[in-house]
């Protein structure tokens, strides 16, 4: 779909100075694109019995609920610390500056589950990583990865050789 990234909004120094911010509000602005972009994201997995669809606290919930709704599959809340009420298992992982943790609920998946993970964009591939990491400790297969957006020049993808990665805009 060559209109794609006219619907991501690039806003620099955000959130600090140097970052290029990726902006996917104006695609959820355009239903008709956001529907093609949520098809394009889960069609190279159609075929792998996707039994649930994890995203990543904030935009992974939005693009992977909507995928998770196509896909008719259940949906994996990964969050930050602290938001998740049941038993968790949490993971660190090293951000450009310092690190973050992210939480997933203990029954979230297991043995019988095979996972997309789905978020807006990989980066440096952490958040990814990470995880795909606690999705495995609960059993579950990794199918593979989608995202809206992957920043080729961090080499996020390295962090995730093992997987099946597939991203509809590169910059
Ligand atoms: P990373 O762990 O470095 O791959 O970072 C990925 C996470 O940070 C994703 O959840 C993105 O939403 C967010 N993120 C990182 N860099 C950007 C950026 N330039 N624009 C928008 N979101 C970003």
């Amino acid at each position: 779909m060559k209109d794609l990234e006219k619907y991501i909004r690039n806003i620099p120094d955000f959130p600090k100075p140097g970052i290029q911010f990726k902006d996917i509000t104006p695609l959820l602005k355009a239903p008709k694109i956001l529907n093609q972009s949520v098809e394009m994201l889960i069609e190279p997995f159609l075929k792998k019995e996707v039994t649930a669809v994890a995203g990543m606290e904030a935009r992974g919930f939005i693009f992977g609920a909507l995928a998770a709704h196509k896909l008719n599959t259940s949906f994996i809340p990964l969050r930050k610390p602290d938001k998740l009420p049941y038993d968790v298992k949490q993971t660190s992982y090293d951000l450009e500056y310092g690190s973050a943790s992210l939480e997933i609920h203990t029954d979230a998946a297991g043995a019988n589950d095979n996972v997309l993970l789905v978020d807006d964009l990989i980066a440096t591939g952490g958040t990814a990583a990470a995880s795909c990491k606690l999705i495995e400790e609960l059993g579950a297969k990794i199918v593979g990865c989608a995202f809206i957006i992957e920043l080729d020049f961090l080499n996020g993808r390295e962090k995730l050789d093992k997987y099946d990665i597939h991203s509809l805009i590169h910059y």
